[in-house]
């Protein structure tokens, strides 16, 4: 899978990075709504949140906190492994 194709425009760019990446000591709901009413708007919610399924361990992406996305990989049946965690791809294909 592909990193996907941001352009730098997408919602989330214009705002506090700390809504995508909260303390899970601190998150809270409001937030999370936030976030979500933000990541509806953006023509990359479907392949953010594909991408973080398959590749994220932290933040929010696609509009789903990082719960609801383990959520998905349970239903999916999807396992992160190191080589898919994506600071791993992002250096291999620094790399390359
Ligand atoms: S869907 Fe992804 S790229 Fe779009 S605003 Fe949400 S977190 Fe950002």
């Amino acid at each position: 899978m592909r990193y996907p194709a941001f352009t730098g425009d997408e919602p989330c760019t214009q705002f506090n990075p700390d809504m995508y990446y909260p303390n899970p000591t601190e998150a809270n709901e409001r937030e999370y709504k936030a976030v979500r009413a933000l990541c509806r708007e953006c023509p990359m919610q479907v392949e953010c949140l594909e991408w973080a399924v398959h590749h994220e361990r932290y933040g929010n992406w696609g509009g789903c906190t990082m719960r609801e996305i383990e959520t998905i990989r349970i239903q999916r049946r999807i396992r992160l492994t190191d080589a898919s965690f994506s600071l791993y791809a992002y250096q291999q294909r620094e790399a390359s």
